[in-house]
């Protein structure tokens, strides 16, 4: 009788046997008898449809058979017919199976026709990079996670924060102070024990993007900053891995998956970033907590899909989510072949300084404070001292209601250049924001408008807070 070696990844499935006896006249005619004999095996084997699977080869004798008619090759009974997976990363990736805990924790799953044992096989192998574990990421990491997604790699360096609860679901209070990289596991890890989380406790830079990114199937963006997105961007049309995009802002949302098939990428949406400042961060600005969930939870669905190569992927379309009107629309995106990245003839071959293109001061620059600074201790000081000054409070009058320094006078910066006539140009004034971005901007207007003596107090009531007087409620 024609022998049939089994391979070690399948002897699992096979009755612990490294090697079965078969009868049949043809390499067809055996390897449905052996899968007859061991229906776990057939399962590894064989699709639904009962086609032999892509990474299976089989040898008869040492002859590869694999583009000759299995039903037609004939063996005689002296012969050995080899079964060959494909070997990845030294595991064989026909060793993936279910066990019988995760069939059942997935048999949702496993019921529907257009996933099956063979989607859920698909999302154990697949490789998903997460950049970030903020609004966006705890969604995506929570809902993977319990997917089944096999790798996962997370991207963070921040630490989790008491104003981080209000959306990042995937943290809880008794993990404030913790690094978001190790709440996050630890979370998806008890949602599900089967899957492999990576940490990569960095900030994605130009110089480690590509060696993190490259390991992954799809990449899925859920940063908050602009020099990241074109990061994440141009490293995933170099890597030729799809950039499944989201991004937020009080209650509207976008996303979109970027750099698929020919599809558009994030540069032929926007060539060029906003000047730093013009559209506010979820910090400046405020983010409905509810709506990363909608959002990172679109992403989740997309990369799922793009696994399991089902539906239509959300490529050249972006759709926008307006929580307030709860209405979604859709525009068509179309590749720019004049693109800098994905373009005919692309300008960007390899990653660049992201911060300068963004016009984002390094940290080094940024470090020596310009004159007109002030820093909060030294607004105390003249305080305590009686030294006549204006305190301008620029924020939004819900900002004020939320906390505010004894004293301040609210003008919010777009109403400062209708109101500049409540200063007097001949007065110290001190303008303060809450993180000191939008009271810069308020020096430079009231410079502009011919006031003398203004300066910006570094940081805002958040460093007020931390540096003053802890008192004030920190948003
Ligand atoms: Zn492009």
């Amino acid at each position: 009788m024609p022998k049939i070696l089994i391979p070690t990844a399948l002897r699992q499935f096979a009755g612990k046997q490294d090697s079965v006896e078969v009868t049949g006249g043809t390499v067809g005619e055996l390897l449905q008898e052996l899968a007859s004999r061991h229906p776990d095996l057939k399962r590894q084997l064989f699709s639904e449809e009962g086609k032999l699977r892509s990474f299976v080869n089989v040898y008869v004798n040492d002859e590869d058979i694999r583009y000759l008619d299995k039903d037609a090759t004939a063996v005689a009974a002296g012969d050995t017919i080899s079964i060959v997976p494909s070997i990845a990363g030294g595991s064989a990736a026909v060793a993936v199976a279910l066990d019988k805990e995760e069939i059942l924790r997935y048999s949702r799953h496993l019921i529907m026709p257009e996933v099956g044992m063979e989607g859920q096989l698909k999302l154990k192998q697949a490789k998903v990079a997460l950049i970030g574990t903020g609004g966006l990421g705890a969604p995506l990491g929570l809902y993977l996670a319990a997917a089944g997604v096999g790798r996962i790699g997370l991207v963070d360096f921040d630490v989790v924060d008491f104003t981080n609860l209000q959306r990042q679901v995937i943290h809880g209070t008794k993990d404030v102070g913790r690094k978001k990289l190790d709440s996050a596991a630890d979370r998806m890890a008890d949602i599900n024990p089967h899957i492999q989380i990576d940490r990569h406790e960095a900030a994605l830079t130009s110089e480690n993007a590509l060696q993190i990114l490259k390991d992954y199937d799809i990449v899925i963006d859920g940063t908050d900053n602009f020099p990241t997105r074109y990061l994440v961007n141009d490293a995933c049309v170099l890597l030729g891995k799809p950039n499944v995009y989201g991004s937020i802002f009080r209650f509207e949302g976008q996303a979109t998956v970027f750099a698929y098939e020919g599809g558009p990428c994030y540069r032929c949406l926007y060539p060029e970033p906003p000047p730093p400042g013009l559209v506010p961060s979820c910090a400046e600005g405020g983010v409905l907590g509810i709506l990363p969930g909608t959002i990172g939870l679109i992403q989740a669905t997309e990369a799922v899909k793009l696994i399991l190569g089902v539906g239509e992927p959300l490529v050249g379309r972006l759709v926008l989510y307006d929580a307030l009107a709860m209405r979604f629309r859709e525009l068509k995106l179309r590749r720019n072949p004049e693109c800098s990245v994905c373009g005919d003839n692309p300008t960007i071959t390899e990653l660049i300084d992201y911060q300068e293109f963004c016009g984002v001061p390094h940290a080094s620059e940024a470090a020596p404070a310009p004159m007109g600074d002030i820093d909060p201790v030294e607004v105390k000081a003249m305080m305590d001292a009686g030294t006549p000054f204006v305190l301008l409070d620029v924020r939004e009058p819900h900002e004020f209601q939320i906390c505010r320094i004894p004293g301040a006078k609210l003008i919010p910066l777009g109403e400062l250049p209708k109101r500049v006539n409540e200063l007097n140009s001949a007065d110290l004034i001190v303008a303060q924001c809450k993180m000191g971005g939008r009271s810069a901007k308020a020096v430079d207007l009231l410079k502009q408008a011919g006031f003398p003596k203004v300066r910006n107090m570094t940081g805002g009531i958040l460093a007020w807070s931390d540096k003053v007087d802890p008192r004030v409620p920190k948003y």
